[in-house]
Order: structure tokens, then C-alpha cells, then sequence
């Protein structure tokens, strides 16, 4: 069996077999506030390790989440298993707030709005009369399952790691899905995604409230576990931690959280005794063992403890079980010569200077229109402008009879133009399939939560099966396992145009495919763009490689700074003594 069932059935395993083993209560504890730590480290895995957004604030939800159900259990009498859900929506309700307002920031502002976050929430803990200000609440109660008392020991132990080990799961299942693969795509800047046809942002604010949910439902454990609150334990500081603990253990792996946060927890009791021995004077040294610590591992091992054990694992293929899946639905296609692009004196200036110079020219289905001139001439914002990544100046682009330019690249894209980029866009460590899938984004609907239950597996099978197809089409069959961050630049490319074909695109964009191909691969893109040609694909073919775009293209359009030269068939155009020159600088 697979390596990393077998650990997680060993895992499972474990938790009863702890629990009547004859443990000292002290490790029983430790272990509890393991699990406790664990479940928001796993929530910052998915937010920050998969998604590459950083949160200080994670503590701030944890204390939403116990602050809510140590009150109404208190003061209302309500059972603490119905004010694990009141936590939970008031969790949701504030992390979309502060979700909404932060996350179309970039850079460094979003975390410096977490350590807003969380700082105002702490002060606000602390503040209210109602909370008993920086005293918090007393005297809160155990949970119970049917009249049996839960506790603080083996009984708290267990109902924790089995929340634990089935959030990690779902989270498991979730990233190896499609909204997973969308999440995954987050961290490599926003335009891939977008031009799959993905609203990045609603990802963003979907991975801040799920990581919020996580550190919610420990909350609402701790409080019936320590019973009592108080603000300390929710503060910036314990926001720091949490993000520390998942930092040691594997800020990008679902297992590095409980790694993570078990080292630090265990760390943090030892060198409370042992350093004031040592030293000689009671303080918190620990403190600064840490932050040697975290320095040595960001320098020695960025990527965290648990990814020395990933290297370890062999790389499971996925099993093919696609085979008899339903094939997605297509859209319907322009009929062959019907106007599909049409673009009508598109203009872009930067400052001052006109980079694309009203621009006019149309693509025609089953048509190949290459767009060529020497660097610099406007090719790429010509591309961009028409697949929505720029805003024009002025001009109008038209697709299908549209008006599309308005719309943000996403748009666009799920109307049916697909692309590909100069510089290839993929997601490194997942397979050539799964990125290829990536493509087909829009064709599936299943979302985070089916994900998450595994009730995603018959869109999953379409989905792969029609990644492979797309593969297949294009020469890439042998490559579906392989990981995308090891194919060499030719592959890279077809993979690129493999997930732009899974769109089921009318039109298809590719912004030179060919550059930095070897003579063969220059080859083997050759026969794909012929054979997508022969198969009646419309296609916009932006590059440099002239023997490549006179074979293959039936109209060229040729541009010199900014401005439209000519256009014309490959014949007239290569007879051009006006594009000699743009080419030779002479007009001979
Ligand atoms: P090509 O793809 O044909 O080589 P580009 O479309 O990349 O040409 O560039 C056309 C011109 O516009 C160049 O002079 C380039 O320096 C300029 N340019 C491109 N992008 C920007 C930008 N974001 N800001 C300012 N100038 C730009
Ligand atoms: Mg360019």
C-alpha cells in the first residue's frame, strides 16, 4: 500500500492506543495542546504555505472562537456543541470583512493588516466588560458527549485528534482537487489563474475564511479544555507563534502543522526549565532560542522540517480510474470562415510613448493569423490587450460578435480565448496532468466543500480524463505523471498549450511558443500547430521564429513600433520590400 496511507492509518491508530495506554496525564496534556496548535497550523498551511499569503492574525480567531462559546455558554446556557457553530459564523462573518478589505493588497500590506487584526481584536478582548476584560472568563465547562464527561485528559485527547486528523484529510482532499489546484495556482502571481478563466480573489477569501474556520474550531476546544479565556492566549504574540510553529515544521505540507507545532510546544516546556538552570535567572529565554532557531531554519531548511520527510515519500501516481468517465460539455464552435476576432484600431500608450498604434486586423475560424515584427514592435501589448491583461487607450475588440473589451481577462477567457505565455506559467511541483486540468477550470463547478467531503470524484474523473485527452491530442501522452517543473522548455510549452486547449477554446492565443525551443521541439510544436490547424482551431500566433510562421500561418499582420506595417499572406509579406527593411534595415 501507499506509503502515505499506511502513516495515516498508523496515525489513526494511534489515538485510542494512546489514550489506554498507561501515559503519564503530563504527556496526555502536552499532547492535547498539540493537537489544539495544530489545527490553526493547518488552517496557516492552506492560507499561507499554499496560498503564499501571511497572517499574524490567526490567534484573533482562535480567541473568536473561544471567547464566543465561553459567553453563550456562560451567560446564555447554551450547549457548547451548538456554540461551536455561533463561533464558527461569527468567525466567517468577521474573516470576509477583514478578508474583503485586506486581501486586495499586495506585498507586505497584508500582513501588516493582520497584525492590525490582531491587535485590535486583542485590545477589544481585553477592553469589554462583558469579556471580564484582561481577566476573561471563568469557570466555563468541559465538553460532554451524552451525559459522558469529555474532561481535560484522554477523553479531550481523543475528540481532538479525531477533529484533527479529519480536518487534515479534507485538507488533503482539497488541495489534490480542482478548487485545490486553483488555490495552489495563487502563490505564482494572479494572471495564469485569471486567464484560466479563475477569480483569484474569491480564492483568496475563501482560503482566509477556511484558515479562520480552523483556528476558530480550536478556540472553541481550548476554551472548553483550559476553562477559562483570557486575552493572552488569542494575542499578537500567539499569532507569531502559530505562524512560527508552521514555518519549523513545513509552512507548505498539511503534515509539517502537526510536526511544527509539537516540536515548538515540546521545545517551549523543556527550555522553560532548563534555561533559568542554566542561566542562573528565571526569565523567558526560550524567547530567544527561538528566534535563533527560526533564523537557522529559514537559512538551512526554508521549506521546513516535514520537507526532508517529503523527500523521503516516494511520489504516488495517481491511478487512472477515468477511463469510462463522461466527457465534459463543449461549447459551440464559429462555423469555419465565420469573423471570430475582430480588432478595430486598438490603442495603448504608456506616457508618452504609443506602443500600439491603432491596431486593426481580423481572425476568421480555422484561420492562423501570425503577428510579427522586430522587438519592441507591440506585439505583446497587442496580446494583452486584446486577452484583457492591459486596458486599451482606445479601439474596440469585438470576439464572436461581442464587444469585449470591458471585460477582465477571466471574462474573457471563460467566453472562449484561450493562451498561452512568453515566459511559461505552471505550478512546478504538481503533475503535467493536474496542471493541463488546470485549463479546464470553468467546465467543472465542484467546489471547496465537496472537495473537502471527496464528494468531487466523478467531476475529478472528467476533468482528468479530459486533461489527458488534450495531452494525447498534442504528442504529450507519455507525459502525464511527470512532474511539470522537470520537463525541459519544449514540453513546457505544449503543456502550456495542452491547458489552453482544455478550455475549449474558439480562439487560441499563443505568445511565441517557440522561443527557446531546440531545433527538434521547434519541430514538434511545427506538427501541433498543424495538426490544431487541420483540425479547424482558430489560432493568433505571436512570434518570432520566421520559417515557423511562414509555414504555418494562411494571414500575417506585420507591426514596427507600435504601428501596423502591412498585412498580408506569407507570400506578399516576405515580397515586402517595406518589411525587408523593418527586418534588415535596408530597403534592399
Ligand atoms: P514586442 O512584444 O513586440 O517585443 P512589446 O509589446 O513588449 O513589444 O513592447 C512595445 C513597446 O512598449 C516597447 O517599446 C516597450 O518598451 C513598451 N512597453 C511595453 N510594456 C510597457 C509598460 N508596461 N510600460 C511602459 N512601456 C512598455
Ligand atoms: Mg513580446
Amino acid at each position: 500500500m501507499d506509503l502515505r496511507k499506511t502513516g495515516l492509518l498508523a496515525l489513526i491508530a494511534a489515538v485510542p492506543l494512546v489514550a489506554v495506554l498507561p501515559l503519564p496525564d503530563f504527556w496526555i496534556t502536552q499532547l492535547n495542546y498539540i493537537g489544539l496548535y495544530s489545527l490553526t497550523c493547518l488552517g496557516l498551511v492552506l492560507l499561507t504555505g499554499v496560498g503564499g499569503l501571511t497572517s499574524f492574525g490567526q490567534a484573533a480567531f482562535v480567541g473568536i472562537g473561544a471567547y464566543t462559546t465561553a459567553w453563550f455558554t456562560l451567560n446564555m446556557g447554551l450547549s457548547p456543541w451548538l456554540t461551536l457553530f455561533i463561533g464558527l459564523a461569527f468567525t466567517a462573518v468577521s474573516a470576509l470583512i477583514v478578508g474583503f478589505i485586506t486581501l486586495r493588497m499586495s506585498g507586505h500590506y497584508l500582513p501588516l493588516a493582520t497584525i492590525a487584526w490582531g491587535l485590535s481584536l486583542y485590545y477589544l478582548m481585553g477592553n469589554l466588560d462583558a469579556l471580564g476584560k484582561y481577566d476573561g472568563l471563568l469557570g466555563i465547562k468541559s465538553l460532554s458527549i451524552a451525559g459522558y464527561d469529555i474532561g481535560q485528559g484522554r477523553g479531550f485527547f481523543v475528540l481532538t485528534w479525531a477533529i484533527l486528523i479529519a480536518l487534515a484529510t479534507a485538507l488533503l482532499h482539497l488541495l489534490d482537487s480542482r478548487p485545490g489546484r486553483a488555490i495552489r495556482s495563487l502563490k505564482s502571481g494572479t494572471q495564469m489563474a485569471e486567464a484560466m478563466g479563475i477569480s483569484t480573489f474569491r480564492y483568496k477569501v475563501t482560503i482566509f475564511v477556511l484558515a479562520a474556520l480552523f483556528a476558530s474550531v480550536a478556540g472553541w476546544l481550548l476554551a472548553h479544555f483550559q476553562r477559562t479565556v483570557n486575552p493572552s492566549a488569542f494575542g499578537l504574540k500567539m499569532g507569531i507563534e502559530y505562524l512560527f510553529m508552521t514555518v519549523v515544521g513545513g509552512v507548505g505540507y498539511v503534515w509539517g502543522a502537526v510536526v511544527g507545532a509539537g516540536l515548538i510546544k515540546l521545545m517551549d516546556d523543556q527550555l522553560q526549565v532548563l534555561l533559568p538552570k542554566l542561566i542562573g535567572t528565571s526569565g523567558s529565554y526560550e524567547v530567544i532560542v527561538f528566534g535563533v532557531a527560526l533564523v537557522l531554519v529559514l537559512k538551512y531548511l526554508p521549506d521546513g522540517l516535514w520537507s526532508m520527510v517529503e523527500k523521503k515519500l516516494p511520489r504516488g501516481q495517481r491511478a487512472v480510474d477515468w477511463n469510462d468517465a463522461a466527457a465534459l460539455p463543449e461549447r459551440g464552435k464559429p462555423a469555419h470562415g465565420e469573423l471570430v476576432l475582430d480588432v478595430g484600431k486598438i490603442r495603448k500608450q504608456f506616457g508618452g510613448l504609443v506602443a500600439v498604434n491603432d491596431i486593426s486586423f481580423q481572425i476568421n475560424a480555422g484561420q492562423i493569423v501570425g503577428l510579427i515584427g522586430p522587438n519592441g514592435a507591440g506585439k505583446s501589448t497587442t496580446f494583452n490587450l486584446i486577452t484583457g491583461v492591459l486596458t486599451k487607450t482606445s479601439g474596440e475588440v469585438r470576439f464572436r460578435g461581442e464587444a469585449i473589451s470591458h471585460l477582465p481577462s477571466r471574462e474573457i477567457s471563460r467566453k472562449g480565448m484561450a493562451r498561452t505565455f512568453q515566459h511559461v506559467k505552471m505550478i512546478p511541483d504538481m503533475t503535467v496532468l493536474e496542471n493541463v486540468a488546470l485549463g479546464a477550470h470553468t467546465r467543472g463547478s465542484k467546489g471547496v466543500l465537496s472537495a473537502m467531503l471527496s464528494a468531487n470524484r466523478g467531476e475529478e474523473r472528467r476533468l482528468f480524463k479530459e486533461a489527458q485527452r488534450q495531452l494525447e491530442r498534442i504528442g504529450m501522452g507519455e507525459y502525464l505523471h511527470e512532474q511539470a517543473g522537470n520537463l525541459a522548455m519544449g514540453p513546457q510549452r505544449l503543456m502550456e498549450i495542452a491547458r489552453a486547449l482544455c478550455a475549449d477554446p474558439a480562439l487560441l492565443l499563443l505568445d511565441e511558443p517557440a522561443a527557446g525551443l531546440r531545433h527538434k521541439e521547434k519541430l514538434a510544436l511545427g506538427d501541433v500547430l498543424r495538426q490544431l490547424k487541420s483540425e479547424g482551431m482558430s489560432i493568433l500566433l505571436v512570434e518570432h521564429d520566421m520559417d515557423l510562421v511562414m509555414q504555418i500561418c494562411d494571414h500575417l499582420v506585420v507591426m514596427e513600433f507600435g504601428t501596423l506595417l502591412t498585412q498580408g499572406t506569407p507570400q506578399q509579406i516576405q515580397q515586402d520590400p517595406k518589411v525587408r527593411a523593418a527586418y534588415l534595415g535596408t530597403e534592399h
